[in-house]
């Protein structure tokens, strides 16, 4: 079982597109999936065909009025679940701030779901900052997936979320690991796409020592390309491989569930550039 942050406190760098339409990928391949959605904005909920606040109960009632996960939790395709959210969850920082242990309801809760039945990946969808919904997040979680957008201040802020991470590994989860980073809104072809993957290989190379939480993170080698149709299917409250299953996008999903998995991503998913500097045979032959 697989429990998966999907974390990056910037706004707009692809956390919910890749939360929703990876966890409707491995869902389809027979994965019982659980998306878990964090942000009081709410766009995975309606990502995923909800209303916030007319399907029920939602994580709010999670973190502060004791309900179950199993309370809240709606399948929405095959395989496919989701405990939503709504704008009270907002309010959740504020009503928990006396509350010992508030950071680590939702594994409690987690936890005690898991335990009756497993699931084999549990995603959860965080709002953009560091505030008690994220590290509830992250202490429920085992890995943390970082969404990166491919221009030039994408490793602006990187080294403050790596510092959150390691913190909460020190101090109340121990397992928590960086499993990777993916890059988002890819315009394949443009230099700056390259320099910024050159720029993440350094900086993690540059910061790689051994009980570090990110010491075996990778940057997933599929790029999610920017696609249009990605951006169209929130608002008919469908993933990408029910709005489009033929695009770019549902290709490029379909590919990181593969490598989230453990096969490697499909060659046509690399750009060009990579595609050579890693198969130096291609160009001896
Ligand atoms: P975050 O959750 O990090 O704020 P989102 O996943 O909501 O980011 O993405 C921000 C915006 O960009 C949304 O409008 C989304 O539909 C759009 N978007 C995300 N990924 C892509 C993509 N690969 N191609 C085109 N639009 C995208
Ligand atoms: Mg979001």
């Amino acid at each position: 079982m697989r429990r998966i942050a999907v974390l990056n406190q910037k706004g707009g760098v692809g956390k919910t597109t890749t939360t929703v339409n990876l966890a409707a990928a491995l869902a389809a391949e027979g994965n019982r999936t659980l998306v878990l959605d964090l942000d009081p904005q709410a766009h995975a909920t309606l990502h995923l065909g909800l209303l916030p606040g007319r399907s029920g109960p939602s994580l709010y009632d999670v973190l502060t009025q004791g309900l179950s996960l199993k309370e809240v939790r709606r399948e929405v395709a095959p395989n496919l679940h989701i405990c939503g959210s709504h704008i009270d969850l907002a309010a959740a920082e504020v009503e928990l701030i006396g509350t010992v242990g508030r950071e680590t309801i939702l594994r409690d809760q987690l936890d005690a779901m898991l335990e009756e039945e497993p699931f084999d990946y549990v995603l959860m969808d965080c709002p953009p900052s560091l505030g008690i919904l994220t590290l509830n997040a992250l202490c429920g979680a085992r890995e943390v997936f970082i969404p990166l957008q491919a221009h030039f201040l994408a490793l602006h802020g990187l080294s403050k979320l790596l510092e959150t991470i390691n913190l909460v590994c020190k101090r109340v989860n121990r397992d928590l690991k960086v499993g990777g980073v993916v890059l988002c809104l890819y315009d394949a072809g443009t230099r700056l796409g390259g320099e910024v993957i050159d720029d993440l290989d350094n900086y993690f190379d540059g910061r790689k020592h051994a009980n570090a939480p990110w010491a075996d993170a990778t940057v997933f080698r599929t790029r999610i390309r920017r696609n249009i149709r990605l951006a169209e299917c929130p608002s008919f409250g469908q993933s990408i491989f029910q709005y489009a299953p033929t695009s770019r996008g549902a290709e490029d999903y379909a590919s990181l569930a593969g490598e989230v998995q453990g096969r490697p991503a499909a060659s046509i998913w690399l750009t060009p550039e990579r595609r050579v500097a890693e198969e130096p045979h291609s160009l001896a032959s």
